[in-house]
């Protein structure tokens, strides 16, 4: 076994308007949310890991794809910036894209696959097999569910394809949670001993939403099972951060999201926020 994971940083890659009942299965249809688009960077053995890659901007800004490809006035993509909302996010933490080293997809939802364009060619790209297949075989009917093909038929991507649990990092392993998409998959991350130990889960779709994980209620996305099927990668979630004392973190919650990002970046400056407090006795 190798080293764990030495630092994450959360980030926010754009915001969507929608339905609550997008999240939470059978929320009231004029319950209106606006969810952040996650990413996640993890500092391991080798480089920089990327969770999820965010929207593809050219199918929201040329108005013909966008009319195509976000036909739901009620289901809205914000773009944080004017250009690339990964150039913008690395930008703001001082991490280079040519310092990410491998990609993984949670799945191919037209949130969460549509920067793979950004590493065709480049790094390795981790998903299971199952939401690849799924994604690539089945025109059009991947279309009517949000994933798009355009988002990654690419043929230059290096696929790291799995069937099942696996660790692609260092103390990286993609747990599969699959039922919002054929082949959803989550991460449990364990820090190194010299980041201070511990770890976390990030359940991505598997719970959109802070309730999801409390109340276990079924997300409202769901492909080829019933709503109720996709209650039980939620329970296997809870249990696998419960036994190892993780901390699960939902896809998409506007408060939680946000928070974790400020609370991971406050303990990542600590340990020069701890030498700074020793101050001048450390540069005698
Ligand atoms: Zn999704």
């Amino acid at each position: 076994m190798g080293q764990g994971v030495r630092r994450i940083v959360l980030l926010t890659l754009g915001w969507e308007e929608l339905p609550k009942a997008v999240s939470v299965h059978g929320a009231p249809a004029d319950e209106i949310m606006v969810e952040p688009v996650p990413g996640v960077l993890l500092e391991c053995d080798g480089g920089w890991l990327l969770l999820d890659t965010g929207f593809n901007t050219a199918l929201i800004n040329d108005p013909a794809l966008r009319r195509r490809f976000y036909p739901d006035p009620a289901q809205r993509p914000i773009l944080p910036g004017p250009g690339e909302p990964l150039d913008e996010a690395l930008d703001a933490v001082g991490i280079d894209m040519a310092q990410i080293h491998a990609v993984a997809v949670s799945h191919l939802h037209l949130d969460h696959a549509g920067g793979l364009k950004h590493f065709a060619g480049r790094v390795p790209v981790h998903a299971q097999r199952a939401e690849v297949e799924y994604g690539l075989a089945n025109h059009p009917e991947p279309e009517r569910h949000a994933i798009y093909r355009i988002d990654f038929d690419d043929p230059r991507i290096d696929w790291r394809l799995a069937d099942g649990e696996v660790e692609i990092a260092p103390g990286v392993t993609a747990v599969p949670t699959y039922g919002h998409t054929p082949g959803h998959q989550s991460f449990v991350v364990e820090l190194d001993p010299s980041a201070g130990g511990g770890g976390f889960v990030f359940a991505f779709d598997a719970a959109d939403l802070t309730e999801n994980i409390e109340h276990e209620l079924p997300v409202g996305g769901f492909i080829g099972v019933e709503p109720e099927a996709t209650i039980e990668p939620i329970r296997r979630l809870k249990r696998i951060a419960g036994e190892r004392g993780f901390q699960l973190i939902p896809g998409h919650d506007p408060r939680e999201w946000p928070r974790m990002t400020a609370e991971l970046a406050a303990r990542f400056t600590a340990p020069g926020a701890a030498s700074a407090l020793l101050g001048p006795a450390t540069s005698g």
